[in-house]
Parts: structure tokens; sequence; C-alpha cells
């Protein structure tokens, strides 16, 4: 029976105790349109042989939203059996050519955009922001996407210029910064997203980084929750804004007469719970209402970007869930669509486009709205 970190598939994950129950694969955002099935692969992992895995390319469809494990009535997860899989089909260099170059941009440059370190700081240039090494009260950790996206650097200035109005002391780490490797591991490749995370560990403790705020959930979460031997206090830049509002040092004074429906990243709210600090940010800006999804919260849909969706072609048919989303929000009335995620913001701007959209309904980071609310 094929091992993981030297344990059966069964012993590692708990799985005998499934029930076979199909919850998971009930609520898998992709299982109507792809053969990924967690239940089949919990079961499959319990029977585990090698060859069960090497021909499932539709284990890439998987975002690693965590449904599967929030639905499963004996808390399984089955997202990291399938990520489990996963490491298997990298060690047997099973992987889509688009995935494989992702990883080895991470290792080269830092980045799995293939783009140079040296360019990191780009987006940053006319700002005057502080280096890391001349120390602040909150460390911006920017990610590789805000970094490098031209859409998302958008977010990322937009982030800066509402710091600078609540009054937040922050540093950015410039070409210093590093992939968080939270893809890295659910894409299945441990080892690379362990060098990651030691690296990051010892740039943050060299420069005595006591508080993280982050623009993606992605980075958030695996600061917060994967990362061994991290000290510092790690934020979403949503809970640190919410802070600021509350204290008075945020003030929203600009009226945007909008109505603006907010999409839960899965890595922001049914994994970390932080459903309240975007609704009250987007709340408090005079003049808009929020609408809400029917599926929303923890009930609400993927947006199909995360799990290393970005770098992996779906073999998944059928309408993607941004563009059911989309038209969801549109029918619902809504001018804007809220997110609070890099890749949010680049799976459902591609949607506005696909289900012909453009010009009826737009996609801003919640950042971006609060720049218009405070200027
Ligand atoms: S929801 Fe849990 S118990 Fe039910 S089939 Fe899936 S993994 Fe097994
Ligand atoms: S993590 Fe999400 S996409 Fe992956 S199997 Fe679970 S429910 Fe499906």
């Amino acid at each position: 029976m094929e091992t993981i970190d030297g344990e059966s598939f069964g012993e590692k994950y708990d799985l005998f105790v499934c029930l076979q129950c199909g919850k998971c694969t009930g609520s898998c955002p992709l299982s109507m349109r792809s053969q990924l099935s967690p239940r089949k692969h919990v079961r499959e992992a319990l029977l585990f042989d090698n060859e069960v895995v090497l021909d499932k390319e539709f284990l890439w469809d998987c975002t690693t939203c965590a449904t599967c494990r929030l639905r499963c009535p004996r808390d399984l997860q089955p997202v990291e059996v399938i990520i489990g899989m996963r490491s298997i089909l990298i060690e047997e260099a099973k992987v889509p050519a688009t995935v494989q170059e992702a990883l080895e941009s991470t290792f080269k440059n830092g980045n799995p955009w293939g783009r140079a370190p040296s360019k990191r700081d780009e987006w940053a240039a006319e700002l005057s922001l502080k280096s890391a090494s001349e120390g602040a009260e909150y460390l911006y950790y920017v990610g590789c996407t805000p970094a490098y996206d031209p859409r998302v650097q958008n977010v990322a200035k937009s982030l800066v210029r509402v710091f600078k109005a609540a009054g937040v002391d922050f540093a950015i780490l410039g070409n210093e910064e590093k992939c968080c490797g939270n893809e890295i591991r659910r894409m299945g490749e441990v080892g690379l997203f362990e060098m990651l995370m030691e690296d990051n560990v010892e740039i943050f403790e060299n420069y005595g980084v006591e508080r993280i705020v982050t623009s993606s959930p992605h980075c958030y979460n695996v600061f917060k929750n994967e990362y061994e031997g991290l000290k510092a206090e790690v934020f979403h830049y949503t809970q640190l804004l919410c802070e600021k509002l509350d204290n008075g040092l945020l003030k929203l004074t600009k009226e945007l007469k909008k109505k603006v429906i907010y999409q839960d990243p899965c890595f922001l709210g049914k994994q970390n719970k932080i459903f309240e600090e975007p609704r009250k940010l987007i709340s408090s800006i005079p003049g808009v209402e929020l609408l809400e999804y029917d599926r929303e919260k923890e009930r609400s849909v993927c947006c199909e970007g995360g799990g290393g969706r970005m770098w992996a072609e779906a073999t998944a048919t059928g309408e993607r869930t941004a563009e059911t989303r989309v038209k969801e929000a549109v029918a619902l009335g809504a001018e804007i669509i809220a997110v609070a995620c890099p890749f949010c913001m680049l799976t459902f701007e591609d949607a506005v486009k696909m289900t012909g959209y453009e010009g009826k309904i737009e996609v801003k980071d919640i950042s971006e709205l609060l720049v218009e609310a405070i200027e």
C-alpha cells in the first residue's frame, strides 16, 4: 500500500470512520462538471494503490475551497486527501506543464508567475513606502499576484492609499518578499512549501516583524494556520481597516450611490470565518446598498481560482462558478461585485467578459471602493 509521510492515507487522515455518505461530493462545486468526487477519492485512498492516482488529471480541478471538509459529519479532510494524491502525482512527474512551470518559477524566482524577483516592487516605484529594514508597526505582505499582475497591482496601490488615510504605520519587503506558499502546498509540493515557510519566517524574524497584514486571504490563511515558528500576529486587510473604522481613524465621507454585492473568498470566509468585517467596510460607505447572494457566507460558492487553479487548465466542462455568480449578481440588480481576494478579482473579471456583462457590472476590490469614499 502506498504511504504518505510513512503512513497509509487511511491512518494519516483517519479515513476509517468515513461513512461514504457523499455529503462532501454533494457540496463540491466541481463534482457536477468534473470527475472530481471527494467521497470516491476518500474510498480510493483507503484502498490505496499508486496506480489509482496516476491517470487522474481531474485531481487538478479541485480548488481546495474546503467545502467538503466543512460538510463532513465525521470532521474528515477530503481536501487534504486530494492534496496528498497531488503530492504523489508530483513525485511521479505526472503534472500538467503549466503547474510544473509555476512550481519551477516559485523555486527560481520566488513567485509562480514567471516574473523576475528584481521587478517585484515595481508597482510601488512612485509611492515612497518604508522598507522593512526601517521598522514599522505592520509589515504589509503584498503577495505575488498583487505585486505582478497589472490589474491586481491597483489593489495594492489602493490599499496603500487607504492605509495612509487611516494612519497605518506600515512597511514592505520589496524585492525581498517571496511567495507565501499557500498555493504551492495545495498543489502538493510540500518540500517547496517548507522551504518558502522557513525562508519567510527567517526574513520576518530578521526584521523583528510583530504584525503582518495581507492583501490576499490565501497568504493570510497560510501565515495564520500553517506556518510553523511564526511569532507575528496576522491580519487580513479587512480586519485591520475595520478596526480603524471603529476607532474613527478611517473616515469614509464621499458618497458612492451603487448597489454592491460581496463575494466571500473561500480562504477568508469558509476557512477562516471572517464574514462581517468586509461587509461592515462596504456598508459603511455612504450611499452604498449592500446586497447578498442567496448562497453567502458559509454557503458561498468558490470562484474556482484557488488550490493552484490559476495555473492548471481544468478538465471540468460547463459554466464556471464565477460565471454563475456574475449572472446571479446581475439578476439581483448589483452594479458592482466587491471582492477581497486577488484570485476572485481575476476569475470574476474574466467571468464578466465571458457572460457578456461588460458595461453592466464591474468587479472591484473593497480597497478600491474605500479609495472612492476617502478621496
Ligand atoms: S462527507 Fe465525510 S463521511 Fe461523508 S463521504 Fe465525505 S469524507 Fe466520508
Ligand atoms: S476542496 Fe472544494 S473543490 Fe476540492 S474536493 Fe473539496 S469541495 Fe470539491
